[in-house]
Protein backbone atom coordinates (compact mmCIF):
# COMPACT_ATOMS: atom_id res chain seq x y z
CA UNK A 1 0.00 0.00 0.00
CA UNK A 2 1.52 3.33 -1.01
CA UNK A 3 1.92 6.02 1.74
CA UNK A 4 -0.73 8.24 1.87
CA UNK A 5 0.87 11.74 1.28
CA UNK A 6 -3.07 13.65 1.05
CA UNK A 7 -3.49 11.92 4.77
CA UNK A 8 -0.58 13.11 5.72
CA UNK A 9 -1.16 17.03 4.01
CA UNK A 10 -4.05 17.47 6.32
CA UNK A 11 -3.19 15.96 8.90
CA UNK A 12 -0.40 17.36 9.19
CA UNK A 13 -1.91 20.83 8.44
CA UNK A 14 -4.13 20.02 11.15
CA UNK A 15 -1.57 18.89 13.92
CA UNK A 16 0.27 21.84 13.01
CA UNK A 17 -2.52 24.70 13.92
CA UNK A 18 -2.80 23.02 17.34
CA UNK A 19 1.00 22.77 17.90
CA UNK A 20 0.53 18.84 18.43
CA UNK A 21 3.37 17.01 17.27
CA UNK A 22 2.83 14.37 14.92
CA UNK A 23 5.40 11.27 15.05
CA UNK A 24 4.52 9.65 12.06
CA UNK A 25 5.07 5.01 13.15
CA UNK A 26 6.78 3.69 10.31
CA UNK A 27 7.56 0.30 12.15
CA UNK A 28 7.58 -2.74 9.85
CA UNK A 29 7.22 -0.14 6.59
CA UNK A 30 10.20 0.22 4.29
CA UNK A 31 12.69 3.07 4.17
CA UNK A 32 10.88 3.81 0.88
CA UNK A 33 7.84 4.99 2.66
CA UNK A 34 9.66 6.68 5.52
CA UNK A 35 11.80 8.98 2.16
CA UNK A 36 8.36 9.31 1.10
CA UNK A 37 7.00 11.65 4.08
CA UNK A 38 10.92 13.03 4.49
CA UNK A 39 10.88 14.26 1.40
CA UNK A 40 7.27 16.11 2.41
CA UNK A 41 9.21 17.95 5.28
CA UNK A 42 8.23 14.94 8.24
CA UNK A 43 11.08 14.89 10.43
CA UNK A 44 9.70 12.83 13.97
CA UNK A 45 9.48 9.45 12.90
CA UNK A 46 8.34 6.54 15.50
CA UNK A 47 9.14 2.82 15.50
CA UNK A 48 8.71 -0.12 17.99
CA UNK A 49 11.66 -2.66 17.64
CA UNK A 50 15.10 -1.77 18.30
CA UNK A 51 17.05 -4.26 15.85
CA UNK A 52 14.78 -2.31 13.39
CA UNK A 53 15.25 1.36 14.13
CA UNK A 54 18.72 0.83 14.40
CA UNK A 55 19.10 -0.55 10.67
CA UNK A 56 16.47 2.66 9.65
CA UNK A 57 18.53 5.15 11.44
CA UNK A 58 21.81 3.76 9.57
CA UNK A 59 19.75 4.30 6.39
CA UNK A 60 18.11 7.50 6.78
CA UNK A 61 19.20 11.45 6.57
CA UNK A 62 20.67 12.19 10.06
CA UNK A 63 18.32 15.01 10.95
CA UNK A 64 15.72 12.75 11.06
CA UNK A 65 14.31 12.50 15.36
CA UNK A 66 13.72 9.18 16.03
CA UNK A 67 11.74 8.42 18.41
CA UNK A 68 11.51 4.85 20.38
CA UNK A 69 7.54 4.14 20.87
CA UNK A 70 7.22 0.28 22.14
CA UNK A 71 8.32 -1.77 24.95
CA UNK A 72 12.57 -1.21 25.68
CA UNK A 73 14.32 -4.00 27.22
CA UNK A 74 16.82 -3.07 29.32
CA UNK A 75 19.50 -4.94 27.43
CA UNK A 76 18.64 -3.39 24.31
CA UNK A 77 19.26 0.27 25.33
CA UNK A 78 23.07 0.65 24.07
CA UNK A 79 22.14 -0.27 20.87
CA UNK A 80 19.62 3.09 20.32
CA UNK A 81 21.40 5.43 23.14
CA UNK A 82 23.66 7.07 20.47
CA UNK A 83 20.85 8.70 18.64
CA UNK A 84 17.74 8.27 19.66
CA UNK A 85 15.67 11.66 20.17
CA UNK A 86 13.22 10.50 22.97
CA UNK A 87 12.12 7.42 24.17
CA UNK A 88 8.09 7.37 24.97
CA UNK A 89 7.44 3.75 26.67
CA UNK A 90 9.46 3.84 29.70
CA UNK A 91 7.67 1.62 32.39
CA UNK A 92 10.03 1.17 35.62
CA UNK A 93 12.45 2.61 37.47
CA UNK A 94 15.95 -0.08 36.60
CA UNK A 95 14.94 1.13 32.53
CA UNK A 96 15.38 4.86 33.45
CA UNK A 97 18.99 3.68 35.38
CA UNK A 98 20.07 2.07 32.22
CA UNK A 99 18.60 4.71 30.12
CA UNK A 100 20.87 7.22 32.30
CA UNK A 101 23.54 4.64 32.05
CA UNK A 102 23.88 4.12 28.00
CA UNK A 103 23.11 7.96 27.63
CA UNK A 104 26.50 9.02 29.69
CA UNK A 105 28.32 6.59 28.17
CA UNK A 106 27.49 8.36 25.05
CA UNK A 107 28.00 12.05 26.53
CA UNK A 108 24.59 12.40 25.43
CA UNK A 109 21.15 13.36 28.00
CA UNK A 110 18.12 11.23 26.63
CA UNK A 111 14.64 12.63 27.11
CA UNK A 112 11.97 9.91 28.52
CA UNK A 113 8.10 10.10 28.89
CA UNK A 114 7.09 7.66 31.56
CA UNK A 115 3.99 5.35 30.08
CA UNK A 116 1.16 5.56 32.60
CA UNK A 117 -1.62 3.18 32.82
CA UNK A 118 -4.91 4.63 31.68
CA UNK A 119 -6.74 1.69 29.72
CA UNK A 120 -8.97 -0.75 32.07
CA UNK A 121 -7.37 -3.97 30.00
CA UNK A 122 -4.74 -4.76 32.13
CA UNK A 123 -1.29 -4.69 30.41
CA UNK A 124 2.37 -5.58 31.99
CA UNK A 125 3.91 -2.32 31.17
CA UNK A 126 3.50 1.32 32.59
CA UNK A 127 3.69 3.18 35.89
CA UNK A 128 0.36 3.27 37.75
CA UNK A 129 -0.35 6.55 39.84
CA UNK A 130 0.68 5.43 42.93
CA UNK A 131 4.22 4.00 41.23
CA UNK A 132 4.73 7.69 40.31
CA UNK A 133 4.11 8.77 43.56
CA UNK A 134 6.97 6.94 44.50
CA UNK A 135 9.53 7.80 42.02
CA UNK A 136 12.35 8.54 44.02
CA UNK A 137 16.33 8.65 43.34
CA UNK A 138 15.75 10.62 39.97
CA UNK A 139 17.75 13.34 41.16
CA UNK A 140 21.02 10.92 40.51
CA UNK A 141 19.96 9.88 36.98
CA UNK A 142 22.12 13.27 35.29
CA UNK A 143 22.08 12.05 32.10
CA UNK A 144 18.05 11.32 31.65
CA UNK A 145 15.78 14.05 31.56
CA UNK A 146 11.71 13.22 32.30
CA UNK A 147 9.74 15.42 30.03
CA UNK A 148 6.26 13.84 29.52
CA UNK A 149 4.05 11.26 29.87
CA UNK A 150 2.77 9.04 27.13
CA UNK A 151 -0.17 6.48 27.56
CA UNK A 152 -2.53 4.14 25.50
CA UNK A 153 -5.92 4.11 25.55
CA UNK A 154 -8.23 0.93 25.97
CA UNK A 155 -8.58 -0.60 21.77
CA UNK A 156 -12.27 -0.29 22.05
CA UNK A 157 -15.07 1.48 20.14
CA UNK A 158 -16.54 2.78 23.29
CA UNK A 159 -15.74 6.89 22.89
CA UNK A 160 -16.75 8.17 26.26
CA UNK A 161 -14.32 5.44 27.69
CA UNK A 162 -11.48 6.60 25.67
CA UNK A 163 -12.47 9.82 26.17
CA UNK A 164 -12.57 9.34 29.93
CA UNK A 165 -9.17 7.52 29.65
CA UNK A 166 -7.65 10.62 28.13
CA UNK A 167 -8.55 12.90 30.68
CA UNK A 168 -7.36 10.72 33.25
CA UNK A 169 -4.12 11.20 31.92
CA UNK A 170 -4.15 14.52 31.34
CA UNK A 171 -5.41 15.08 35.10
CA UNK A 172 -2.43 13.42 36.16
CA UNK A 173 0.07 15.33 34.07
CA UNK A 174 -1.31 18.48 35.31
CA UNK A 175 -0.87 17.39 38.49
CA UNK A 176 3.19 16.22 37.76
CA UNK A 177 3.70 19.19 35.97
CA UNK A 178 3.78 21.25 38.88
CA UNK A 179 6.77 19.20 39.59
CA UNK A 180 10.30 20.87 38.16
CA UNK A 181 13.56 19.69 38.70
CA UNK A 182 16.57 19.60 36.70
CA UNK A 183 15.72 16.46 35.21
CA UNK A 184 11.80 16.22 35.50
CA UNK A 185 10.02 18.33 33.56
CA UNK A 186 6.57 17.71 32.23
CA UNK A 187 5.82 19.37 29.11
CA UNK A 188 4.97 16.58 26.68
CA UNK A 189 1.79 14.56 26.68
CA UNK A 190 1.68 11.72 24.06
CA UNK A 191 -1.04 10.11 23.71
CA UNK A 192 -3.12 9.59 20.66
CA UNK A 193 -3.26 7.19 17.16
CA UNK A 194 -4.89 6.24 14.42
CA UNK A 195 -7.90 5.58 15.71
CA UNK A 196 -8.29 7.79 18.35
CA UNK A 197 -6.49 11.10 17.92
CA UNK A 198 -9.02 13.34 17.53
CA UNK A 199 -10.32 12.65 20.82
CA UNK A 200 -6.99 12.39 22.31
CA UNK A 201 -5.70 16.08 20.77
CA UNK A 202 -9.55 17.42 22.08
CA UNK A 203 -8.56 16.25 25.53
CA UNK A 204 -5.24 17.88 25.67
CA UNK A 205 -2.74 16.07 23.78
CA UNK A 206 -0.19 17.26 22.54
CA UNK A 207 1.95 14.77 20.51
CA UNK A 208 0.26 12.15 18.94
CA UNK A 209 1.91 8.57 17.52
CA UNK A 210 0.31 7.92 13.77
CA UNK A 211 1.13 4.98 11.61
CA UNK A 212 -1.67 3.07 9.59
CA UNK A 213 -3.45 6.26 8.76
CA UNK A 214 -0.48 7.54 6.60
CA UNK A 215 1.26 4.50 6.04
CA UNK A 216 -1.69 2.22 5.37
CA UNK A 217 -2.41 -1.14 7.65
CA UNK A 218 0.60 -3.05 8.84
CA UNK A 219 1.24 -6.81 7.71
CA UNK A 220 2.99 -8.82 10.68
CA UNK A 221 3.11 -11.87 8.71
CA UNK A 222 6.44 -11.39 6.82
C1 LIG B 1 1.89 1.01 16.45
C2 LIG B 1 1.75 2.06 17.49
C3 LIG B 1 1.15 3.30 17.20
C4 LIG B 1 0.52 3.64 15.86
O1 LIG B 1 -0.65 2.92 15.69
P1 LIG B 1 -1.68 3.25 14.48
O2 LIG B 1 -2.96 2.71 14.99
O3 LIG B 1 -1.17 2.53 13.30
O4 LIG B 1 -1.71 4.70 14.30
C5 LIG B 1 1.12 4.25 18.20
N1 LIG B 1 1.64 4.03 19.41
C6 LIG B 1 2.22 2.84 19.73
C7 LIG B 1 2.77 2.67 21.09
C8 LIG B 1 2.28 1.83 18.78
O5 LIG B 1 2.84 0.67 19.13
Amino acid sequence: MPVNKEAYSILNNQLKEKNVCLVAVSKTKPIEDIRTLYDLGQRDFGENYVQELVEKEAALPKDIRWHFIGHLQSNKVKYIAPFVHLIHGVDSFSLLKEINKQALKNNRIIDCLLQIHIAKEETKFGFDEQELKQLQGLEALKNMRIIGLMGMASFSDDKALIRKEFRNLKTIFTEKAQLSTFNFQLSTLSMGMSGDYTIAVEEGSNMVRIGSLLFGERNYTH
